[in-house]
């Protein structure tokens, strides 16, 4: 029989993109599924980018692409950063990927050796950890609570450097939790590495745009630590562009060079007509997304009024991206109709069931005693999948 290799077989599946899967399925089966599993916007990528993307195949940008971007499209990267962020690269610290997902990989790939240790603040983004193992990495996961709005501070990283810590990843506005870093945190945060330059920090800043308190601080602008510091966004959220499959990076020279390395035996460059289209995103003023953002601070408002007022959950203000991260511990040990539910796994099995609302478990983001809402859709949908989930909870006793 096929022995598979030992790398595959330790890893889990996508716990996000498989309730996203198993709510397809049970919609085409007939079932009134509503999905507020997978981080995805529900609005279409403007048109100005589409039209880009015509452009770019009638002008024959179909060949294979420079590994880390074309030139131009790294131009516009940089003037992004320099924009948005007021941080300073040049073209040869940026690569372009085939979406941030695969600018994380090429940086485990690159940086951790077997054994090497990779920080991780939790909850965290499901894939951060399978990637870091992949890589024979060992993450380190560094505890929060809903107590702290699920932050950590540098006293708490600093506890959990040793000499085998390579990197630390985490994202900020947060996947799961929403939690936003001020300038202030972040400088704490900087500090525990200070001392150590050989430690690189590793910032997912791909829902930048969503944030619902204004200022977005990017790490790499504290310049003590500028120069260990890769930051990652990418266009899948802010430009509703998920399926175009471009994310990037702005890292130390030396680090970038080694991702172009890994990525040019992996997958080349990235989709040539995907790249044409982001040039012309990136070059967009920001302020183009304003009425996206309206509409998820008014579905941010729906979702948060509803969950407080539902019995035994306990939740925090988000103040970035769009998920809700309650804590439904309380809920461990009740039953409905002889299911009992144990914990946040059999919480959103039985919602899916009961309520037929997917939702994700907090388990896969490293807090057992959560689930992730995903509000990435209309506020009647929204509305319906309060309800229901309102109802399904208060029939477990
Ligand atoms: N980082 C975070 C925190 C995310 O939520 C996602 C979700 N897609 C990604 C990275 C990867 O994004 P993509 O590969 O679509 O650019
Ligand atoms: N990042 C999104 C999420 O957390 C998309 C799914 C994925 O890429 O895993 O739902």
């Amino acid at each position: 029989m096929l022995k598979f290799s030992d790398r595959v077989l330790s890893m889990e599946e996508s716990a996000t993109l498989a309730m996203s899967r198993k709510s397809r399925e049970l919609k085409s089966q007939g079932l009134d599924i509503i999905s507020l599993s997978l981080g995805e916007p529900d609005f279409h990528t403007p048109d100005f980018i589409k039209e880009a993307a015509v452009e770019a195949m009638e002008q024959n940008f179909t060949t294979y692409t420079p590994v880390p971007g074309y030139d131009d499209l790294r131009q516009a990267i940089v003037d992004k950063f320099k924009r948005d962020n007021g941080l300073d690269y040049e073209k040869d610290q940026i690569v372009v990927s085939t979406g941030a997902k695969q600018s994380i990989a090429n940086l485990m790939m690159s940086l951790v050796n077997p054994g090497d240790e990779v920080l991780i603040p939790a909850p965290y983004w499901v894939s951060y950890i399978e990637i870091v193992k992949v890589a024979g990495g060992i993450p380190v996961i560094i505890e929060s609570s809903i107590d702290t709005d699920f932050k950590v501070n540098g006293a708490a990283i600093k506890a959990k450097i040793t000499d085998k810590t390579k990197a630390i990843i985490f994202s900020s506005p947060c996947n799961p939790t929403g939690s936003v870093y001020s300038e202030e945190e972040l400088k704490d945060i900087a500090k525990a590495f200070a001392d150590r330059k050989n430690i690189v920090i590793i910032s997912d800043e791909i829902y930048e745009h969503i944030n619902f308190v204004g200022g977005h601080t990017s790490i790499g602008t504290i310049k003590e630590v500028y120069d260990q510091t890769v930051t990652i966004n990418g266009l899948s959220k802010a430009w509703a562009m998920t399926g175009w499959r471009i994310g990037y990076i702005g890292a130390p020279k030396a680090i970038a060079a080694a991702c172009n390395k890994v990525q040019g035996q992996f997958t080349s460059g990235a989709n040539s007509i995907a790249q044409r289209a982001s040039i012309a995103a990136l070059k967009k003023d920001p302020s183009y997304l304003s009425e996206m953002l309206g509409a998820f601070k008014n579905r941010r408002t729906l979702v948060l009024n509803a969950l407080r007022g539902m019995e035994g959950v306990e939740v925090n203000e988000p103040e970035g991206a769009f998920y809700f991260f309650p804590d439904v511990s309380s809920f461990f040990g009740k039953s409905h109709d002889g299911k009992v539910i144990k914990d946040a796994n059999d919480l959103s099995l039985y919602l899916l069931e009961e309520a037929l609302v997917a939702v994700v478990t907090g388990d896969a983001f490293g807090d057992p005693n959560c689930i992730r809402i995903s509000y990435a859709t209309d506020e009647a949908t929204l509305t319906k999948a309060m309800n229901r989930i309102e109802t399904a909870l208060q029939k477990l006793k």
